[in-house]
């Protein structure tokens, strides 16, 4: 891999990574545009059920020659570290690859993304001797345990957002678990999944074990779900396609699933919160950072009514004072939206939620830029009633509510939401306040005095409700990849 990097020379992956190894199979292509500016890069097949199916053939023959899941858990792990070991040598490459062809800024990627990426590998390399069943109680001259097994071949759907960090929360655990895995990362962000699978594969993770297909959600996405040999699917993507995977999936005999949605997540504020400054840095960041295109992004803002002018004020300077550009720019610190479609998308749930009432406090559009990239204004809303768009949808771009309340049961209220339960954060120096908050607010993850933030790799990450079930990271990530097995011996 070169540690150079050129956005207009560099060659880009393409095609499928089968069986260890790069593949071209027939389909429709399909076009994968820069967001910063439109330009094309390396166009992409969907591969559709011959990739699926190839990709299935080759994770069994790996499963079988290589005895994965049966030689020593130390073996695995040892395989893995020299994979994670690769990754972060290649971490410069990685991140300007991601930051091509991504929404992710180079400044996030290179030393963010890609080591992170890296991480997540070597901490579930750690797992690998550490998974462990039961000896269960039982009568005399009888043995009765329950093991964790594999499931063979697992499937995975990533979305575009973060392509490589979400894609390694999924085959990290399950190789390490000792399955095989077959994966499709979105189709508008294919490239540095590929890039990773062609490293495993030269790292010495055995040919067949990591599968990369490349296509649309409803042909080669779902030919990965409807498939019999895959045992299990784990999918992060938005609400309505975890929904169609999960009915998908249970027509397709039962198929377990996890599913990490979408969310609307509050940032609760109280006027006890400290130093208004660094509170609204943190508020913007959460609604601004890689332009809202977060699961957890903190879009609607619960603001006690005493410093709510005074934060929203703030929060309106900080919009002001980004800088849209490139993504492979080191200088750039405001993300594009990763297409058209979606800015479009965005833009039309402002105007919708203008008609139910909105008031744009700031943004409300595109933004001027000297090039065709896609940046949508940062936005903030407010005189949202509960049933404003604004205040119910996930915008999924760079667009903050605002609503006030009087009391800590008016807050609480405000921040929980009908549907969604993904994440949320409350900010107040009283420690029994941020307690009551994070007791009562319905969600997988809740954050005191920052929002997004957490431990490196042992936490987990997931939603309740409509924000899914099932976790990514942490023990509960590695455990999405195994079933348990009762074993009961008689040996009188
Ligand atoms: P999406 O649901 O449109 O697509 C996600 C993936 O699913 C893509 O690879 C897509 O090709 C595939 N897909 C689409 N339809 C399919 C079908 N019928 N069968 C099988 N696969 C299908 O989501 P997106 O627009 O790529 O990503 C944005 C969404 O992801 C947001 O809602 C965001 O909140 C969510 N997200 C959640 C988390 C989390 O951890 N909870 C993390 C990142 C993103």
């Amino acid at each position: 891999m070169t540690l150079s990097f050129d956005p207009n020379t560099t060659p880009i992956p393409s095609g499928h990574h089968i069986g260890g190894r790069f593949v071209e199979l027939p389909g429709e292509e399909i076009q994968v545009l820069r967001p910063s500016d439109q330009v094309a890069i390396a166009p992409i097949r969907d591969g559709g059920k011959e990739a699926v199916e190839l990709a299935v053939t080759a994770a069994r023959r790996a499963l079988a020659e290589s005895r994965w899941a049966k030689i020593a858990p130390r073996e695995r792990a040892k395989v893995l570290m020299r994979f994670a070991a690769l990754i972060e040598e290649s971490a410069e490459y990685l991140g300007r690859l991601e930051a091509l062809g991504s929404s992710r800024l180079v400044s996030m990627t290179v030393t963010g993304d890609a080591v992170r990426t890296a991480g997540v590998v070597r901490y579930f390399a750690e797992y690998c001797d550490k998974i462990e069943g039961i000896v269960t109680a039982t009568e005399a001259d009888t043995l009765s345990f329950v093991r964790q097994e594999p499931y063979g071949i697992v499937g995975a759907i990533v979305p575009w957002n973060f392509p490589m960090i979400t894609a390694a929360w999924k085959f990290a655990p399950a190789l390490a678990a000792g399955n095989a895995i077959v994966m499709k990362t979105s189709e508008l962000t294919p490239h540095s999944l590929l890039a990773l699978a062609d490293l495993a594969a030269k790292a010495g993770v055995p040919g067949g074990l990591l599968n990369v297909v490349n296509g649309y959600g409803h042909t080669t996405g779902a030919e990965i779900v409807r498939h019999p040999a895959i045992g299990m699917v784990s999918f992060t993507g938005s609400t309505q396609t975890g929904a169609a995977i999960m009915s998908l999936a249970a027509q397709s005999g039962i198929k377990p699933v996890t599913l990490e949605l979408g969310g609307k997540s509050p940032q609760l504020v109280f006027a006890d919160a400290g130093d208004l400054d660094t509170v609204a840095t943190r508020v913007a960041n959460a609604f601004i950072g890689n332009a809202g295109q977060v699961c957890t992004a903190g879009s609607r803002l619960i603001v006690e009514d005493k410093i709510a002018d005074q934060l929203v004020e703030k929060l309106v300077a900080r919009t002001k004072a980004i800088k849209a550009g490139p993504t492979w720019d080191e200088t750039t610190t405001f993300a594009p939206v990763i297409n058209r479609k979606q800015a479009d998308r965005i833009d039309g749930m402002v105007r919708t939620s203008i008609s139910q009432g909105a008031r744009v406090i700031t943004g409300g559009g595109m933004l001027e830029t000297r090039n065709e990239g896609n940046f949508f204004a940062p936005t903030i809303l407010d005189n949202v009633a509960d049933d404003n768009i604004g205040f119910t949808d996930e915008f999924f771009g760079p667009v903050l509510t605002v609503r006030s309340f009087s009391d800590i049961e008016e807050g609480i209220a405000l921040s929980a939401h009908p549907t969604y339960g993904l994440s949320a954060s409350v900010h107040t120096t009283d420690v029994k306040k941020a307690l009551k908050a994070a007791d009562s607010i319905e969600a997988g993850m809740v954050w005191v005095n920052q929002h997004g933030r957490s431990a490196e790799f042992s936490y987990t990450a997931g939603g309740f409700k409509g924000s899914g079930f099932g976790k990514d990271m942490g023990r509960a990530g590695i455990e999405a990849y195994l079933r348990q097995k009762a074993v009961w011996v008689n040996y009188l």
